[in-house]
């Protein structure tokens, strides 16, 4: 049995933390891998290492003086170290990473130092050997992650080392330099390091007692996902649930390996299941809820659209020829609607507009702005009739006006469009309905 082990940010931010997840590693003998994040947060308003090193960063490549900065990074390092009355010194590190941080290596690199020497820090602590990452972790010359060559060396590595921490978040390019996955990657390298290694578990540790039907943020205490699957997973990753990266599934799900959600100050709860499949049915209709606000909504109509074929093609075609990629079509009979990420769609609004006038020939283009998306998920849906209606008459009485309501074809999730500043009291009604209300 081996189960490889992830712990984020606020897992390590501190020595107090270290020894929370020593206690973790070391009451359970399978934990044979160690996957560590950078320190995050101590508390509400303290800056993430990861962050404090794309700033520090920032200034070197600016040629402006960065030694404060550093120092500031280093002295996060230094209580780890003092708390934990460890003998390891970052001295060397520090100096070659000042050098390099002058020769402008790249921001990638800067940012993978934090993962890196929190990894040099665990596994002096915990006894295990440390693997950098850029040696077993392989990115193709255009940053998608060589997934085959990585296998193959992690693999081979890990036969060597029986236990061992490999810090997250990055690997190496085909030339040897730095690259990182995007933020809160080291949950992708955790379900690498679980793959090449077989293990039977991944249990990602961080600071909440696993998946919550809905974001704690937005409600209060909300209640913990027992079991939940891939595909469930996948789409509340997708749409915000920021628990775990959304492309943390992929290299797991192939091998049938579960990923177990655990919290690092609460190890005693049992967290949440992701599977492949489960008969387990959830707790509610409903599986979970999530959103992300900041779309904009692009409404085409014209007459008789429907009978036109290839019409759809030609306005999709507009915003693929602006690189735009699109999150939810819509339609009617002479009508269709794309929702794009504003912040996107922005820039080149123009671009796509005289596109679509001159490949689709439109009657008529309007525009809505400042737009949420919230993605209601569940297996249960499918067996359950009503579930759209009661989402309906929910947001109806909390006086949310819907803007688009769309059911998946799979019948595992029901998107609803609403007003950005709808979104908050949108996922609330929502949630009581479902959960608070038990219906
Ligand atoms: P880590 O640093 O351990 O990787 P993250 O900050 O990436 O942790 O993810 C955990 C956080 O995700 C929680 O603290 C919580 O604020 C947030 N979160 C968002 N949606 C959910 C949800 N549905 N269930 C639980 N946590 C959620
Ligand atoms: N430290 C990185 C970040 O803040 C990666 C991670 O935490 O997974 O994004
Ligand atoms: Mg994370």
């Amino acid at each position: 049995m081996k189960k490889v082990v992830k712990f984020g940010g606020s897992s390590l931010a501190s020595a107090e933390q270290f020894e929370k997840v020593g206690k973790i590693v070391k009451s359970d003998k399978h934990r044979v891998y160690v996957v560590p994040s950078a320190p995050g947060k101590r508390y509400d308003g303290d800056t993430k290492v990861t962050d404090m090193l794309y700033a520090t960063y920032a200034l070197a490549s600016e040629k402006k003086p960065f030694d404060k900065e550093l120092n500031a990074i280093k002295s996060r390092y230094q209580e780890i170290i003092d708390g934990l009355k460890l003998k390891t010194s970052l001295d060397d590190e520090f100096k070659t990473i000042a050098d390099n941080f002058a020769n402008a290596v790249g921001s990638d690199y800067a940012a993978s130092r934090g993962e890196y020497l929190n990894g040099i820090l665990m596994a002096a602590y915990l006894g295990y050997d440390f693997i950098d990452a850029a040696t077993v972790i392989f990115f193709k010359e255009d940053g998608t992650l060589d997934s085959k060559k990585t296998q193959q060396v992690l693999s081979e590595t890990l036969k060597e080392h029986p236990k061992a921490v490999v810090p997250g978040f990055y690997g190496a390019l085909p030339d040897g330099s730095v690259h990182t996955f995007s933020r809160g990657g080291s949950d992708i390298t955790g379900s690498l390091v679980a793959k090449a290694c077989k293990a039977d578990v991944y249990e990602n540790w961080t600071d909440v007692s696993g998946f919550m039907v809905a974001d704690p943020r937005i409600i209060p205490n909300p209640e913990s996902i027992e079991t939940i699957t891939y595909r469930e997973l996948r789409e509340l990753a997708y749409m915000g649930a920021g628990v775990l990266h959304e492309e943390a599934i992929f290299p797991v799900r192939k091998e049938g390996i579960p990923i177990n959600i655990r919290n690092t100050n609460a190890p005693e709860d049992e967290g949440t299941w992701i599977v492949e499949s489960t008969c387990q049915k959830s707790k509610y209709v409903i599986t979970g809820i999530a959103g992300k606000k900041g779309f904009c909504a692009i409404n085409i109509e014209k007459d008789r659209m429907n009978s036109e074929i290839g019409f759809g093609r030609k306005v999709l075609q507009a915003f693929e020829e602006q690189d735009i990629s699109f999150e939810h079509v819509p339609s009617g009979i002479d009508t269709m609607t794309i929702f794009v990420h504003q912040s996107e769609f922005a820039q080149k609004e123009q671009k796509v507009l005289a596109g679509i006038h001159k490949l689709a020939e439109p009657d008529y283009i309007d525009m809505e702005t400042d737009l949420a998306l919230i993605a209601v998920v569940g297996r249960g849906m499918k067996s359950t009739r009503g579930t759209a209606g009661r989402i309906f008459s929910a947001l109806a009485h909390a006086n949310v006006n819907v803007k688009m309501i769309d059911q998946g074809s799979s019948e595992l999730n029901i998107i609803i469009g609403v007003k950005n500043e709808d979104f908050e009291a949108a996922i609330r009604a929502i949630y009581t309905i479902f959960v608070d209300t038990q219906l």
